[in-house]
């Protein structure tokens, strides 16, 4: 469970950290200092707290040292290091994961790889750009931009995010429906084990079979088998223009059937995105755009390309939409008007968020036949265990974010949201789904994992975990591994 506390407080962290700075081997520091310079490697404890977790604050751990490398060989050398003396390191972009994949609850080295953040090339003629892990999502696709280009995968969090934090957890996005996830665009990746060695798979080619395909088994590995430093990432040619729609419905299960009827109608939209009441209250109670509170539902659907198909398609979602029982069918006459709608959309996890001061958000992920089944389910979870949960989502790719706000100090809320969770992720296992669409087991779906993967999967992946990293340091307890 992802949980996100307004109000955590570090009390109690910094006592333990400063018993961690003490522990640190000043052999150790010293070594890493000969590595990467003696301003990047931290061990106060300023830098201690900050990095003790991510965008996960109830989960919390306490390292030894925060180290700052600037190339593929620093990182090398850093991890024979931390290898001979069998120190945990974690993998570290801008620690904006939800899975608390960055937490050092094992103490050790948190590796940040931010200053690796060049742009290195961006070719219109090979259609892709080569970047170091720090450059941040937005960097490249503004960079791909002025070249009349395209990174498709967009993360809620793109300002932010580093494109290694990207791949490692596989992001999705409000884009992936029509191009796909991050591993779509991953051609090429350089890595170094936790041994040292620094490996190459793919490159600039779309066709490629020497060997297996650990590119894409880099893609999702939470930094638990390799610390990548640097990707090549396929670019295709911006759309020309883009456009959106949006549809009220009177309950969740009419904009449900309508996702269906839209996916059936021969369109593949950019984008299909849906919030139910609760989130249509609290956007409106936020951002004050103008939404209608009394609506169940309120689905958003928005076509990118020629002009000419984007007008076709909107008509066709608008028709879908209406043969399904919407009270109401809107187009989006201005990109003024189109960007107020996405607002809505963009809005929904920080007007939650207004609500209380815990909010647990969440991305269990079903097969887009079952949304319908799935949303009423979680309605009926949260009505039996009395609590206010709100679900917005990629209903395109069924991909739900049920969100549940409480009152951290209200233990029996906290216990409730646990046990609904509980019944909401083995719904989504047995509906043929998954427990985490995008956001990844880091360490807080660990109890859910191998409910879904099964026994003999998991040991099979904990022998791939033994092939990469025969010490276990690499980001250790992630994933299970
Ligand atoms: C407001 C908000 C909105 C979000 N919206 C979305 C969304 O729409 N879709 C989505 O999928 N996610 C979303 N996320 C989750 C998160 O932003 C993404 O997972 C993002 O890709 C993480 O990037 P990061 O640089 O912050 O990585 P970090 O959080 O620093 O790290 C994430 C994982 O990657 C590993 N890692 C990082 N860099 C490397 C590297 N170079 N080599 C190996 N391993 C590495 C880490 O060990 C960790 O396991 C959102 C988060 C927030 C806070």
């Amino acid at each position: 469970m992802c949980l996100v506390n307004r109000s955590a407080r570090v009390a109690g962290v910094a006592d333990r950290l400063s018993a961690a700075a003490t522990a640190t081997s000043a052999g150790l520091r010293r070594r890493l200092e000969d590595v990467v310079g003696r301003e990047h490697v931290r061990t106060d404890e300023g830098a201690l707290v900050t990095f003790s977790t991510d965008a996960t604050p109830l989960e919390r751990g306490c390292p030894d040292a925060v180290v700052f490398p600037a190339t593929a060989e620093e990182v090398a050398e850093v991890l024979r290091i931390a290898n001979e003396r069998g120190v945990p390191v974690v993998p570290r972009g801008s620690g904006t994961n939800l899975s608390a994949g960055t937490v050092p609850h094992r103490g050790g080295i948190v590796l940040v790889l931010t200053r690796m953040s060049k742009v290195k090339e961006v070719s219109a003629a090979e259609l892709l750009a080569v970047c170091e892990p720090g450059v941040r999502t937005i960097e490249l696709e503004q960079a791909a931009a002025a070249r009349g280009l395209l990174f498709p995968p967009d993360p809620g969090s793109h300002t932010t995010a580093t494109l290694g934090g990207n791949v490692a957890e596989c992001s999705g996005g409000l884009r992936a429906l029509k191009y796909g996830v991050t591993r779509e665009y991953v051609l090429g990746v350089e890595a170094v084990l936790p041994t040292g060695e620094i490996i190459r798979s793919g490159g600039r080619l779309v066709k490629d079979v020497a060997g297996y395909d650990l590119r894409r088994l880099l893609c999702g590995s939470e930094g638990t088998l390799a610390v990548m430093t640097e990707l090549t990432l396929r670019l295709v040619p911006a759309p020309e223009a883009s456009g959106i729609g949006m549809a009220y419905f009177g309950d969740l299960a009419d904009a449900a059937r309508a996702v269906s009827r839209v996916l059936a109608s021969g369109v593949l939209p950019v984008t299909l995105e849906f919030l139910d009441q609760v989130c249509i209250g609290a956007v409106e109670d936020y951002a004050h755009i103008g939404l209608d509170t009394s609506a169940g539902a309120l689905l958003i659907f928005g076509q990118d390309g020629n002009p000419a198909v984007i007008e076709r398609d909107l008509q066709r979602m608008a028709q879908a939409c209406a043969t399904e029982g919407a009270t109401e069918v809107r187009i989006a006459e201005s990109p003024e008007a189109a960007s107020a709608v996405l607002e809505a959309r963009r809005a929904a996890l920080p007007s939650l968020s207004r609500l209380e001061p815990l909010t647990i958000l969440e991305d269990a992920t079903v097969p887009r036949s079952r949304i319908a089944e799935m949303v009423e389910y979680i309605q009926e979870v949260a009505q039996r265990h009395e609590l206010k949960i709100g679900t917005f989502g990629h209903a395109g790719d069924g991909n739900l974010h049920p969100t549940a706000v409480l009152d951290p100090a209200d233990e029996g809320a906290v216990h409730r949201a646990r046990a609904a969770f509980d019944e909401i992720f083995a719904r989504a296992v047995e509906l043929d789904g998954t427990i985490t669409g995008e956001h990844g087991v880091g360490l807080v779906k660990l109890r859910y994992l191998e409910r879904q993967l099964g026994a003999d999967h998991m040991a099979l992946l904990r022998r791939i975990k033994a092939a990469f990293d025969p010490n276990g340091i690499l980001n250790p307890g992630k994933l299970g591994l």
